[in-house]
C-alpha cells in the first residue's frame, strides 16, 4: 500500500512535498495554492506576513484538490453495520506547519498515515475529533444537521490543545465537498446515516510537551446502521461509581480530546461485566450526576412543588456542549409546555425523586442514538430502577421522532442543511 507522506519530520516534508508536485505536475492539475507556495504573485509578502503572525494563514476550501480512488468499495447493507468499522472510499486530509501555514485540503484515497514516532498525538494526545453525520431523506437529499455546532466545537477544542486555529466555514466546504463526493456511501435508508469523524492531531516530530509544529487535520467517515436495531427502544442500565470521574473542574471535559475517553475504557467495561451498559459519572461530594457514557444526560421529573421540570446539568467545564442537548434545550423552550433547566443534579435529588415517584425519564443524548432512554443505575451496591420505558419514555420519544423528522428532511427546519 502506498503510504501517503501526511505529517512526516521536517527532513523528509521536502521530499514528500515536491513528490506531491510531481503527482500534482503529472496529472496537470497544477492548483494556485501550489503555486503560491512556490513564489507566484505576492507570495513574498504574504510568507513574510505569515513569518511575522504565524497563525494568521488559513486553508481555503476554493483550493481543494481532489485524487478520486480509483478502486471503489461495495457498499454493504446498513442493517449489517457495525459501528466505525467501515469507511469510505476517500478521505480528506490538511496540512499545517509553522514555517508554511496550511497547505492546501486534498481529498484523496483512504489510506494509512504515516506519522514521525515522536508526533505529540501519540505522546502527549495532543489530539481532538469531532462526531457528526450525513442523513438521506426520502426525497434523495443529503443533509447534515447543525454542522457549524461542530466545526464551533472543534475550534474551541483546538484551543485547548493548542492545535492552530482554522476557518470552520472553510472547513465546512471541504467537508461538504467529501460527502457530495461519497454521496453513494450515505445509506438509502431513514434508520441509517454516513457518520463523519473530522480529527485534528499534532504530528510535531519532537519530544518536547510544547504547541506543535506540525498538525494534520483530517476528516474519516463510517455508513452506520440503526442504533436501536429494528427501531426497538431499548433501555440502558449504568454503573454509577463515585471512585471515578471523567472531568474535573478546571480540566478539559468540555472539549473532545482523545485524552478524555481512552481513560473512560476500563470503567466502561466494569460496567460491563456488571451488567450494565455504560457508566454514569458522577462528580464532587453532593455525587452531581453529568454524563452518560459519551452522552449528555436529562432528567424530566415532578419538581418538589409538582411543577413538570427537563433538567440537564449545566455547561460549568466538566459538561460536553453536545449539539443533540442544546437541540433539546432549544426545541423543549420553544414548546414551552414545561419548565426547562441547566441545573445541577446531586444524586441524593435523583433519588428522593425516585422515592417520591416524581422522576418520570432519564435519558442520554448525542449524536450517535440522538436519545437513549435510561431504566435503572447501579449505586451503592444497589440496582435501583428508573421507570423511564414505564412512562412512554414519551418525551424521549417526542424527542426523538421531532429530530428524526428534521434530520430526515420529513420538517423543514434550518438545522438541517442540504448538501
Ligand atoms: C460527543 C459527546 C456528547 C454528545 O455530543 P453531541 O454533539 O450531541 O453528539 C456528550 N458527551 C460527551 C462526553 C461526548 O464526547
Amino acid at each position: 500500500m502506498w503510504c501517503a507522506p501526511i505529517g512526516e519530520s521536517k527532513g523528509r516534508g521536502g521530499a514528500a512535498r515536491s513528490h506531491w508536485l510531481r503527482k500534482a505536475r503529472r496529472s496537470g492539475a497544477m492548483a494556485a495554492a501550489v503555486l503560491s507556495r512556490c513564489g507566484g504573485g505576492g507570495a513574498v509578502l504574504s510568507a513574510l506576513l505569515a513569518a511575522r503572525r504565524p497563525y494568521s494563514s488559513i486553508f481555503r476550501a476554493a483550493e481543494l484538490r481532489v485524487e478520486q480512488s480509483p478502486h471503489p468499495k461495495p457498499k454493504p447493507p446498513p442493517e449489517h453495520l457495525k459501528f466505525g468499522h467501515t469507511f469510505t472510499d476517500h478521505m480528506l486530509t490538511i496540512e499545517w506547519s509553522r514555517s508554511d501555514g496550511w497547505g492546501p485540503p486534498h481529498i484523496r484515497p483512504f489510506q494509512d498515515l504515516c506519522l514521525h514516532p515522536a508526533s505529540s498525538a501519540l505522546h502527549y494526545a495532543v489530539e481532538l475529533f469531532e462526531g457528526m453525520k450525513a442523513f438521506r431523506g426520502a426525497d434523495d437529499k443529503i443533509r447534515l444537521f447543525r454542522p457549524e455546532l461542530n466545526m464551533a466545537r472543534m475550534g474551541r477544542s483546538a484551543q485547548r490543545v493548542c492545535l492552530p486555529p482554522f476557518d470552520p466555514m472553510e472547513l465546512l466546504e471541504c467537508i461538504r465537498a467529501l460527502v457530495r463526493l461519497e454521496q453513494d456511501w450515505v445509506p438509502r435508508s431513514e434508520a441509517a446515516s454516513l457518520y463523519i469523524r473530522p480529527t485534528y492531531i499534532g504530528t510535531e516530530p519532537s519530544l518536547g510537551v510544547a504547541p506543535p509544529g506540525r498538525a494534520l487535520l483530517f476528516v474519516i467517515m463510517c455508513p452506520v446502521g440503526p442504533y436501536f436495531p429494528g427501531g426497538h427502544f431499548s433501555p440502558v442500565g449504568l454503573l454509577a461509581d463515585p471512585e471515578h470521574v471523567r472531568a474535573w473542574p478546571g480540566g478539559a471535559g468540555n472539549c473532545k480530546l482523545g485524552g478524555n475517553y481512552g481513560p473512560t475504557i476500563a470503567l466502561q467495561q466494569q460496567a460491563q461485566a456488571l451488567g450494565c451498559q455504560q457508566v454514569l459519572w458522577l462528580q464532587g461530594p453532593q455525587r452531581l450526576l453529568t454524563e452518560v457514557g459519551t452522552m449528555n444526560l436529562f432528567i424530566f421529573w415532578h419538581r418538589e412543588d409538582g411543577e413538570l421540570e427537563l433538567v440537564t446539568p449545566p455547561l460549568d467545564g466538566l459538561i460536553l456542549p453536545g449539539v443533540i442537548r442544546q437541540s433539546l434545550l432549544e426545541m423543549a423552550r420553544e414548546w414551552g409546555e414545561f419548565a426547562v433547566r441547566e441545573g445541577p443534579l446531586p444524586m441524593e435529588a435523583v433519588l428522593e425523586a425516585l422515592r417520591g415517584g416524581r422522576l418520570k425519564e432519564m435519558f442520554g443524548t448525542g449524536t450517535a442514538c440522538v436519545v437513549c432512554p435510561v431504566g435503572g443505575v447501579q449505586y451503592g451496591g444497589q440496582w435501583i430502577p428508573i421507570p423511564t420505558m414505564e412512562n412512554g419514555p414519551k418525551l424521549a420519544q417526542r424527542f426523538l421522532r421531532a429530530l428524526n423528522d428534521i434530520q430526515y428532511g420529513r420538517t423543514p427546519s434550518d438545522w438541517a442543511q442540504p448538501l
